[in-house]
């Protein structure tokens, strides 16, 4: 049987030239032609250059890649590029403050805003599904080509963010926080058989360490391009150390027969041989702490973490809260370091959490999440928070929440204003999204929300609107 080849091309400079004639030659040593209606889906969960500066497929890549497709594209129908960025914020920002929209513009490429396009139902059935049913924007279900160009980073609820894991961006807000959960890694199995990419590259020139919405720049120096997602992310983790196995959303992919995750089924090119990418990132980090163990006991935000609802991960809930809270709190420190020193005291409990508390005099408790449950007295008063939780199988996807942003944003002011004199609020939710736990952590730690920062507030709330109203005429017109 013919292997799956992956190639890992040396490019060390966000050059636009350099990028499409690395990509081209990738896509001709690999027989790639895109045809028809050719969507290309980046990574912008999150851009800004001076506050989120490398969470993001870089523009310089995306007109590379543009290029290459155009000279090497067949019967080129449409040229897209489309996207669903991450907390809420409209996608148009997004790729406003990445710097797209003059590029997409150059290339006679169309916009897809994923937030603002019609959802449609997809029926999945493949062995081992989480869900009978997913929803995706048309866009995806009606293009020929999709090509997949994510961002190299670590990830903080599932290891690494490559191939496979770039598709949670393909849904809206109302389906994304399904199952985004301990579920995660299931959940994006599931969105492999929505649709397979037909072309991958990773702007991995400067990859991102750590978190995923802030991350540390590592100078990696690679352009990675494949046709098969499980391939190309087993590459992937081998370029930092990772065991594939360890990567479990790609152990799952694989096992469902979409790709190999043996490094002895896949063909490794290029010009930067896996040996060298490795010692270049023998010191890449990622931050796989627990929140009870990566905030400090000393500190002001401190974190109790009890067990979980679902036996597979009954002892932490990687892919919900937990991880949320800690991009939450990168976020704050992106744009104040010293925000956890200035915050009031918090506990952040999450789980079953048994026992008392032993809270400070003047700390107050976020109760977070609907798996959440405690019994015990909080200033003499009993308090029981009684858990809510359901498992995939009784959520509907038909029926979710929208999560719109600024509906997110005036339930967590009002909720903490309601509740300001007492010693605990209640997060209601599964999964709780990152923007509610930074609207609670500002309102109850009385430290700034970054949704007012000047710098956000005014292009978000603009670009909000217009989401708003492309949305509406979409859903008459569209
Ligand atoms: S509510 Fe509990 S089970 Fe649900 S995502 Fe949060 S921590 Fe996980």
């Amino acid at each position: 049987m013919e292997k799956h080849k992956v190639l890992i091309r040396r490019c060390d400079t966000y050059d636009p030239e350099r990028i499409a004639a690395i990509v081209r030659g990738g896509m001709e040593e690999l027989g790639i032609v895109p045809e028809g209606k050719v969507l290309l889906k980046p990574n912008v969960v999150m851009a800004h250059p001076e506050i989120f500066p490398h969470a993001f497929t870089r523009k310089e890549f995306l007109d590379g890649v543009l290029s290459a497709v155009r000279s090497r594209a067949g019967n080129l129908k449409e040229l897209a590029v489309g996207e669903r960025s991450g907390i809420t914020i409209p996608t148009r920002f997004n790729f406003k403050m990445a710097g797209y929209p003059p590029v997409i513009r150059r290339h006679r490429a169309r916009t897809y805003y994923f937030d603002e396009v019609r959802q449609v139902p997809v029926e999945l059935k493949q062995e081992g599904r989480l869900r009978d049913l997913i929803f995706v924007p048309q866009p995806i279900r009606e293009c020929d080509f999709l090509i997949n160009l994510p961002k190299f980073k670590a990830h903080p609820w599932s290891r690494l963010t490559l191939s496979l894991k770039n598709f949670i961006g393909i849904q809206d807000d109302r389906h994304r926080l399904i199952d985004h959960t301990s579920f995660l890694e299931h959940k994006i199995a599931d969105l492999q058989e929505v649709i397979q990419p037909r072309f991958i590259a990773i702007d991995a020139i400067t990859a991102g360490q750590k978190m995923m919405l802030t991350p540390t720049p590592f100078d990696l120096g690679a352009i990675v391009m494949g046709s098969n997602s499980c391939a190309v992310d087993t590459v992937g983790c081998h370029m930092v150390g990772v065991n594939p196995q360890d990567l479990i959303h790609l152990k799952l992919t694989a096992e469902r027969g979409f790709g190999p995750m043996d490094l002895d089924e896949i063909e490794v090119g290029g010009d930067f041989p896996l040996e060298e990418v490795r010692e270049k990132t023998k010191n890449f980090q990622f931050c796989l702490e627990r929140i009870d163990e990566y905030f400090p006991k000393t500190g002001n935000l401190t974190c109790t973490v009890g067990t979980f609802p679902e036996a597979h991960s009954a002892d932490y809930c990687w892919g919900g809260c937990p991880g949320a809270l800690q991009e939450a709190v990168h976020i704050f420190r992106g744009f104040d370091p010293e925000t956890e020193r200035k915050m009031k005291k918090i506990r952040y409990v999450v789980g079953r959490v048994e026992g008392p508390l032993h809270l400070a005099p003047d700390e107050r408790v976020i109760f977070a999440g609907n798996c959440t449950s405690w019994e015990g007295n909080l200033d003499g008063e009993k308090v029981t928070i009684e858990p809510t939780y359901h498992p995939p199988a009784a959520v509907d996807a038909r029926k979710t929440r929208s999560n719109d942003l600024l509906k997110k944003l005036a339930a967590a002011l009002w909720d903490c204003y309601e509740n300001r004199n007492s010693r605990y609020v209640r997060m209601k939710g599964c999964t709780l999204s990152v923007a509610e736990h930074v609207n609670y952590l500002s309102s109850l730690g009385k430290v700034k929300n970054p949704n007012f920062d000047p710098r956000l507030a005014i292009p978000v709330t603009a670009a909000y609107w217009r989401m708003r109203a492309a949305r509406a005429l979409n859903r008459l017109f569209g």
